[in-house]
C-alpha cells in the first residue's frame, strides 16, 4: 500500500508543529495571493469600512491523496468534453427541447431562453463563442468497504460548468503552496507520515484559462471603428473571491498587454453602449474618463449565472444587450443553457442521448460515457415516474440528490430532505428537477485551515478539470480546444455541499497515489 493511503495520513501534528505550519501557510497565502476578501463574520463593516482587508483562502495543510488513474482519466477526457459542449451549444433545437421540459417550473431558465429568442430574431452578429469550462468529479469505487474485492477507482461526473467556472486562479497557487510545504516544512515534522513522498502534479489552471481568453481576444480581431479592444470581466458587486479573478487578469498581461476592465453586472447599461452600425460592436466607456472608449472583444461572465443577479427587469435588458452585441461571450446564453443539469441528465440517461453528439463507436464516446453515474429525469416518462418513486420513498431517497437547474452551490436537496421538499412543490413542476445517485468516494482524512482555525477529520474531495474552447457557431469549426489544469476542492465529510465560495469547502491539491 502506498504511504499516502495509510491511516497515519496526514501526519499527526504536535501543538508546536501545527502552530508553525499555520504560521507558514498564513504568510505564504497572503504573500502569494492565495486570498479572499474576508467574510462579514470575520470583518464586519465597522471593522473594515473601506474593504481593505484580505485573508487567506481556506486550504488544507496537506495535499489530499488522490488516485493517479482518476486524475489521468479526467485529464484525458477534457478536450472531448470541450468539443461535446461546443456541439451542444450549436444545437439550438436540442437545447430548445431541454428548455421546454424545465421551463414550466423555472422562470430563470425561461427568461434566459427569451433572451436567446429575441437575439435570434434580429440575428446574432458574432459567430464565435468562448467556453471556459470545468468538469467536476468524485472518485467512485465498486465494492468500497464491503470486504469483497474492490475494483479500480474511477471518476464519476458531479456536473459540468459552462458559466463562471471559478477557482482556476487560486487552484494553481494551492498546488504551489503544497509544493512549497513539501520542500520546506513537511520534512521537518516528527510524525512518521508520508512527508517527502508526495507526488504533486503540475497545475497550470491560471495560464490555461487566461490562454483561452487570449485565444478569443485574438480571434475577435482589430476594431473597425479605430478603438483599442478590451476584455470585460462581468462581475458581482461585493465579490469576495476577487483575487481568483484578478490572477486571470494579471496572467492575461503576460506577453502582450490586454486591457481588462471589471464591470459589475448591475452597471452594464450605464457603462456600455452598442455602436450604431450593423456590426453592433459593444463599446465600454471608462467611468474615470468617459471620453476614453474601448471596443469590447470578449465578455467573460463571472456573474449572471443565477436569479440573484437579475433583481430588476433592467438586468434582463442588460443581459440581452450583451448577448446581441458583437463581443465574444464567455458564455453565450445557449452555452450557459448547455450547462444545465437537465442536459447532463439527458446525456447520461441513455447512450442515444450522448450518441446524438458523438458517434458511439469512438474512443471519445467511451471515455465520456464512463464518467457518467445514474441520473434520472423527474418528468412523466417511464424513467421519470420510476425516479419519482425513488425520490418520494423515505428509505430509497437516501442514495440520491435532487437538483434544480441552478448554479453556484446551496441549491440541491439531499437524501431525507428530498421527499418533504417535493411535497412543497407542485407535481406539475417536478420535471424541472433531476435526480442523481450520490457518489460516495473512499474516505480521506486531512486538516483544513479556515479563518485561522484548524478542522481535522474525514474529508470528501471533488476534482475539477478546466477546459478552454473557442468555436464558430455557424461553421461549427473549433478554433481552440485545450485542457486547462485542475482544481481540488475538499469539504468535511459531514457536509453535503462543497462550494468554497459558499463557505462549505476549501482549496486543496492532489498528491497522486
Ligand atoms: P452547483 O452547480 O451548485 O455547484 P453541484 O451539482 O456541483 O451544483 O452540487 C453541489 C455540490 O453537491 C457538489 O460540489 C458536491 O459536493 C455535492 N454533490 C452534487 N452531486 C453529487 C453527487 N451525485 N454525489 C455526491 N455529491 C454530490
Ligand atoms: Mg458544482
Ligand atoms: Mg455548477
Amino acid at each position: 500500500m502506498s504511504p499516502l493511503t495509510e491511516r497515519s495520513y496526514p501526519p499527526v501534528l504536535e501543538d508546536q508543529e501545527s502552530e508553525r505550519l499555520v504560521q507558514v501557510v498564513k504568510d505564504w497565502t497572503i504573500g502569494n495571493g492565495l486570498a479572499v476578501r474576508p467574510p462579514v463574520a470575520v470583518a464586519p463593516a465597522e471593522v473594515d469600512p473601506r474593504s481593505i482587508l484580505a485573508t487567506s483562502a481556506p486550504v488544507t495543510l496537506f495535499p489530499s491523496p488522490f488516485p493517479q488513474v482518476c486524475f489521468e482519466q479526467a485529464k484525458a477526457v477534457q478536450t472531448a468534453y470541450n468539443e461535446l459542449y461546443a456541439r451542444i451549444s450549436q444545437d439550438e433545437e436540442f437545447i430548445s427541447r431541454v428548455v421546454q421540459e424545465v421551463i414550466g417550473g423555472d422562470d430563470f431558465i425561461a427568461s434566459l431562453w427569451d433572451v436567446h429568442l429575441k437575439v435570434k430574431k434580429e440575428g446574432y452578429v458574432q459567430p464565435l463563442s468562448l467556453g471556459l469550462f470545468r468538469s467536476d468529479y468524485m472518485v467512485h469505487q465498486e465494492n468500497q468497504g464491503t470486504g469483497t474485492q474492490e475494483s479500480m477507482p474511477q471518476i464519476k461526473q458531479v456536473e459540468f460548468n459552462t458559466i463562471a467556472s471559478s477557482f482556476g486562479g487560486l487552484s494553481a497557487l494551492t498546488s504551489s503552496l503544497h509544493r512549497f510545504l513539501a520542500a520546506t516544512e513537511y520534512p521537518l515534522l516528527k510524525g512518521t507520515g508520508a512527508h517527502g513522498q508526495y507526488n504533486l502534479p503540475e497545475n497550470k489552471s491560471t495560464q490555461g484559462l487566461a490562454a483561452g481568453l487570449r485565444a478569443a481576444y485574438s480571434a475577435y480581431g482589430k476594431s473597425q471603428l479605430g478603438h483599442e479592444t478590451c476584455v470585460i470581466f462581468l462581475v458581482q458587486g461585493g465579490e469576495r473571491n476577487i483575487f481568483d479573478q484578478r490572477h486571470l487578469e494579471y496572467e492575461l498581461q503576460q506577453g502582450s498587454r490586454t486591457p481588462v476592465f471589471r464591470l459589475p453586472f448591475s452597471e452594464i447599461l450605464q457603462r456600455t453602449t452598442i455602436a450604431d452600425s450593423d456590426k453592433r460592436q459593444l463599446l465600454y466607456h471608462l467611468p474615470s474618463n468617459p471620453s476614453k472608449v474601448f471596443e469590447v472583444a470578449v465578455v467573460y461572465l463571472r456573474a449572471g449565472y443565477g436569479p440573484g443577479d437579475y433583481p430588476n427587469t433592467s438586468d434582463w435588458d442588460a443581459r440581452y444587450h450583451i448577448e446581441r452585441s458583437a463581443a465574444i461571450k464567455c458564455p453565450t446564453v445557449l452555452t450557459q443553457l448547455a450547462g444545465a443539469k437537465k442536459v447532463q441528465q439527458v446525456l447520461a440517461t441513455e447512450a442515444s442521448g450522448l450518441g446524438k453528439f458523438i458517434s458511439q463507436d469512438t474512443e471519445e464516446f467511451k471515455k465520456i460515457w464512463e464518467t457518467f453515474t445514474n441520473i434520472y429525469p423527474m418528468d412523466t416518462s417511464e424513467a421519470g415516474l420510476a425516479a419519482r418513486k425513488l425520490a418520494t420513498d423515505p428509505e430509497k431517497c437516501q442514495k440520491y440528490v435532487l437538483k434544480p437547474q441552478r448554479e453556484g452551490g446551496g441549491n440541491n436537496f439531499y437524501r431525507s430532505s428530498i421527499p418533504p421538499y417535493l411535497k412543497s412543490v407542485s407535481e406539475s413542476h417536478w420535471g424541472s428537477y433531476i435526480l442523481m445517485e450520490l457518489i460516495t468516494p473512499p474516505p480521506v482524512t486531512n486538516i483544513i485551515l479556515r479563518n485561522g482555525q484548524l478542522e481535522q477529520g474525514g474529508v470528501i474531495c471533488e476534482l475539477g478539470r478546466y477546459g478552454a474552447c473557442v468555436w464558430n457557431q455557424h461553421t461549427r469549426e473549433i478554433l481552440y480546444n485545450e485542457d486547462a489544469g485542475y482544481l481540488l476542492r475538499t469539504k468535511g465529510d459531514q457536509s453535503e455541499e462543497g462550494g468554497v465560495a459558499a463557505g462549505f469547502g476549501c482549496m486543496d491539491s492532489c498528491s497522486l497515489v
